[in-house]
């Protein structure tokens, strides 16, 4: 029972000093960005990254973004954070390219909370001035279930991020409430179907079906279509086979810190990176 109350007091005063950790959190920069490669299936060449945040945490090690992520949308608390998530992906996008690898683009993940911060579009701008990137290097990814709740306000926003030529990009596609209506009214570039459908590929023939539908979808809507948590080579090559674009997943690479990253890209230089902005 003890333990009960010391649990429960202990989560109470995390939410209690949640500001003052984030705070301290960014001042001593225990935010830090992995970042996933995302591959041309056909090539095999890497095309992007997808910027993931961690957020190493002096008391409770390594806290997954899962975690820490839903508690600062329903605090507000993100839109501290997002200026350190435009600067600080930008800035490493920036040191990237400076190695020589210039066509490869940065995708960062956006919440719908973050939509509705008044400064967004401020806050993106300003890092791209300051680290001198192109907007068309830049990818914000959208959840579905997250754009579905404030879908008028989120469009205007989205919208306006399309204006700055900025790439939009529908992540963990499939998983929410399927409203198809954003997909009129915005213009996506890309689909990232979510990791569950990869997962769950050959439990059942129906989800072959269901899979390569939503593949044809993509397609027919002119959309690149990406498959996200590859993680065996039969789910490569059924992907491949019914003509998945890019795809992303464990089998590939794991998300990585900036130098490992910069290691793994210069090792890999000549054979495995897209030499042209394609997809
Ligand atoms: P997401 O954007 O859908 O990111 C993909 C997640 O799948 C990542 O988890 C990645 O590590 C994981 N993953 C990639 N390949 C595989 C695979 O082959 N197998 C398995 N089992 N997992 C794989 P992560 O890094 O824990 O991120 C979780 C979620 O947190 C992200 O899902 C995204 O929604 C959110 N997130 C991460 N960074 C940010 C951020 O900077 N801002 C916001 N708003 N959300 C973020
Ligand atoms: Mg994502
Ligand atoms: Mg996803």
């Amino acid at each position: 029972m003890a333990f009960f109350f010391f649990k429960r007091h202990k989560i109470t005063s995390c939410w209690d000093h949640l500001e003052d950790e984030i705070d301290r959190a960014i001042r001593k920069k225990e935010f830090v960005f992995y970042y996933q490669p995302e591959y041309d299936l056909g090539t095999k060449k890497i095309l992007g990254l997808e910027a993931l945040l961690r957020w190493n945490h002096p008391v409770r090690g390594q806290v997954s973004p899962m975690e820490f992520i839903p508690l600062l949308e329903q605090s507000k608390l993100i839109h501290k954070l997002t200026p350190f998530i435009f600067n600080q992906a930008l800035k490493d996008l920036r040191e990237i390219k400076k190695n020589g690898f210039n066509q490869l683009f940065m995708s960062v993940n956006l919440s719908v909370v973050q939509l509705q911060d008044p400064a967004l579009l401020t806050v993106i701008k300003r890092s791209l001035n300051k680290y001198q990137i192109d907007p068309g290097f830049l990818e914000c990814e959208v959840t579905e279930t997250a754009m579905v709740e404030n879908f008028i306000d989120a469009l205007l926003v989205l919208n306006k991020i399309d204006d700055l030529k900025i790439r939009l990009s529908i992540d963990d596609f499939g998983a929410g409430y399927s409203s198809f209506n954003y997909l009129r009214e915005l213009n996506v570039h890309k689909l990232k179907i979510d990791r569950e459908f990869i997962r769950t590929l050959f439990e059942k023939k129906s989800n072959e079906t269901i899979l390569s539908a939503i593949i044809n979808l993509g397609h027919n809507l002119n959309l690149t279509v990406l498959a996200e948590g590859i993680e065996t080579v039969k789910q490569e090559n059924w992907l491949k086979k019914y003509g998945c674009d890019v795809g992303q997943g464990f089998l590939f690479s794991k998300p990585l810190p900036l130098p490992i990253l910069l290691n793994f890209l210069l090792t890999h230089k000549e054979k495995s990176i897209a030499s042209q902005r394609k997809k």
